[in-house]
């Protein structure tokens, strides 16, 4: 079992057992300095690179279980290459807050229909990729270029139609028994993650919302519909 504190498998040793390899890389630091630290888990060769983010809005913390739960899971199919970021805003989870510590949502700060905006709880910062935060979960996506990557939110209860990828999404809803919902972006869905990811990589990215306060079931829920979905493209 591993735990978020245990230390990286030495290679040579997964080398050995059917055990996924586990890495874990450092990608960049919070404006407070808290490392954002990525784990990887597959076995060598997989190919179906799959990047699931725990919480992006720190008030938002229930997809910080399913990425728990990913990283207990021992039974991981061998196509599938998983990474695992638990936040990419530890200052905002570390303070129960939505935005980072100079006050921006992360998930309106991305090179995408960004626009300007009043400082405030859905503040866009003073640019696109203003914040370091923003500029290492970009990297990573690049480097990366996962062809599914899940983001978790809430409390919306409902995982958000896409432009592409609808089967996937429809696959995403299903296993977590949620509905799909068409999530009007008018006026305040500029800057997304999502919609960076949707329009300016390859990949899909599709943002699942859990409601106000989540069951233990509807976090095991998602956490097999990821491996399962993300593994039978
Ligand atoms: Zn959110």
């Amino acid at each position: 079992m591993l735990g978020l504190g245990a230390a990286p498998a030495a290679s040579e040793d997964a080398a050995t057992t059917d055990a996924p390899v586990v890495t874990r890389e450092v990608i960049g630091t919070s404006v407070k300095g808290r490392p954002l630290t990525v784990i990887h888990r597959a076995h060598e060769g997989a190919t179906r690179r799959v990047l699931v983010i725990g919480s992006i809005h720190g008030d938002e913390r229930a997809g910080m279980r399913v990425v728990r739960r990913l990283l207990d899971r021992t039974d991981l199919p061998r196509r599938l290459a998983l990474w695992l970021l638990r936040t990419v805003n530890p200052d905002g989870t570390a303070a129960d807050r939505r935005t980072n510590a100079h006050g921006v949502d992360l998930n309106r700060n991305f090179p995408y229909r960004w626009h300007s905006s009043a400082r405030g709880s859905t503040w866009s910062g003073s640019g696109p990729l203003s914040e370091p935060e923003s500029v290492a979960l970009r990297d990573l996506v690049r480097r990366l270029d996962p062809w599914l990557t899940v983001t978790f939110h809430q409390p919306l209860f409902g995982v958000g139609a896409n432009d592409k990828g609808m089967p996937t999404v429809r696959a995403l809803a299903e296993g977590m028994r949620l509905p799909v919902r068409d999530y009007v972006c008018t006026g305040i869905c500029y800057g997304t993650f999502t919609g960076w990811v949707n329009n300016r990589t390859d990949g899909l990215a599709v943002t699942v919302e859990f409601g106000r306060t989540v069951p233990d079931q509807r976090i095991r829920w998602a956490a097999a519909t990821v491996v399962r979905v993300g593994t039978d493209r």
